[in-house]
């Protein structure tokens, strides 16, 4: 054998997986096709800019980061909890009061929802946080719609604020995602940080790779087969391994696995960003649509959340697009500054300079039912992990990649 355990695929679920090797003391090499480290957590710098690939954020309660990763060198910035809400003409502030109690009263003043609907708001968050986090994937499983509708949420306030809250989180906005994601989200949220590294995402997986020795992680290297535990190279090279772990997103590991592993379907993410002379939202939280309409879900300032995410002296707007878009970026981005106009004025957003468009049209598998497959080999010897196993998450993914390691720890 070449290889105790060869791992194609370097985003979070197969550096999570190495790491968790390592620290047993056993050897790994990491495959990765693209030329660097991350999957789905990448960053680049376009003008001085720190552009993530699509807005997201870790959420400092997440278990598997708190376990692999060091939050201090990260020098993770966070986000204010809660959002704000654009409604009416203006933004308003919807809090959490247990983490904000200042934020209390404009939160009950906020003409989003009645007081009820904030009340329900710590009913569903107390639910959350009951039992253990396997509990949840127990529960009786819905729509997140349902979910909300059963809790007696009021109309006004699913569309002025759950709606555009969660649907930036779920890249849905008919809330179609099981309750058992929503119940994950929540607890999450109540029991921490939104937060981002002060050098982009991909500081995360990088992090996790430095962990690991030197040479055993190899990029630029795709796996095109996997016969029995012999893999094939596109360079045309075979490699042997102990132990094989498909590491990869659910698309890529159907094609290596076609038997065994069902092709997901997926969930699009499109985020826009603008370099802007000034702020448009005056703190580090999200300003969400509360309009009911319009393709803006939501935007945020990621300069005010991590200012070395854009050059001295000016802002960093990143812009979450919902619905159906224009397939064009010409004909999205009009759109979209005609919408941003009508919330800052025309000649504000029409000063905003375009950076980048962002699709990525495989960002979240869709997960139902939604159950969380614990690791057992596949075939002999071969293993799979990743959020298409698990919830489509940084935790999902970095627990599917821990409990595989462990599993084969366990067998070898
Ligand atoms: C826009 C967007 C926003 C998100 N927002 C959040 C958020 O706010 N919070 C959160 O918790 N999660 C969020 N997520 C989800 C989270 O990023 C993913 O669930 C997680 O990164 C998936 O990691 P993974 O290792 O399972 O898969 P991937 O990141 O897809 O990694 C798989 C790796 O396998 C490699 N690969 C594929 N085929 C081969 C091959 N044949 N040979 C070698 N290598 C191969 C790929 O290049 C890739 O690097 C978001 C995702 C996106 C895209």
């Amino acid at each position: 054998m070449d290889h105790e355990t060869i791992i194609i695929g370097g985003g979070l679920s197969g550096l999570t997986c190495a790491r968790a090797l390592h620290a047993a003391g056993r050897r790994s090499v990491v495959l990765e096709a693209g030329d660097d480290v991350g999957g789905r957590v990448r960053s680049d710098t376009v003008d001085g800019f720190t552009l993530d690939r699509g807005f997201q954020v870790l959420l400092t309660s997440y278990p598997e980061a708190r376990q692999w990763l060091d939050y201090e060198s990260l020098d993770l910035q966070v986000m204010t909890p809660g959002a704000l809400v654009w409604r009416d003409g203006a933004q308003h502030r919807i809090s959490d009061p247990f983490r904000r109690p200042q934020d209390l009263p404009a939160t009950l003043r906020a003409p989003v929802g009645s007081w009820l609907d904030k009340a329900r708001i710590g009913w569903m968050r107390w639910q959350s946080q009951r039992g253990t986090l396997d509990n949840i994937f127990e529960r009786p499983e819905m729509t997140a719609l349902a979910l909300v509708q059963h809790y007696g949420f009021s109309e006004k306030m699913i569309e002025s604020f759950l709606r555009p809250w969660l649907g930036g989180i779920f890249l849905e906005t008919e809330l179609s995602t099981s309750s058992r994601m929503l119940e994950f989200v929540f607890r999450f949220f109540a029991d921490g940080d939104a937060a981002i590294p002060a050098a982009g995402m991909q500081a995360i997986p990088r992090q996790l790779a430095a962990g690991l020795p030197e040479d055993s992680v190899r990029c630029g290297v795709a796996v095109v087969a996997v016969e029995g535990k012999t893999i094939h190279l596109s360079s045309g090279e075979r490699l042997t391994g102990r132990h094989i772990v498909v590491a990869t997103d659910g698309a890529a590991a159907s094609r290596l696995l076609p038997e065994v592993v069902v092709a997901p379907s997926w969930r699009q993410a499109v985020t826009i960003y603008f370099a802007a002379a000034v702020s448009p939202v005056g703190e580090p939280t999200l300003l969400l649509n509360g309009t009911g309409s319009g393709c803006i879900g939501h935007i945020v300032d990621l300069s005010r959340v991590a200012p070395r995410y854009a050059p001295a002296g000016q802002s960093l707007v990143s812009l979450s697009v919902r619905g159906a878009v224009p397939e064009s970026d010409d004909e999205l981005v009009a759109l979209i500054r005609t919408e941003a106009g009508g919330w800052f004025g025309g000649a504000t957003v029409a000063a905003w300079r375009l950076l980048r468009v962002d699709r990525i049209r495989q960002a979240l598998p869709v997960r139902w039912p939604l159950v969380r497959s614990h690791p057992v080999p596949v075939r002999d010897g071969v293993w799979v992990c990743g959020d298409h196993r698990d919830t489509a998450s940084i935790q999902g993914a970095m627990q599917s990649g821990r409990e595989t390691a462990d599993a084969v720890i366990a067998l070898s």
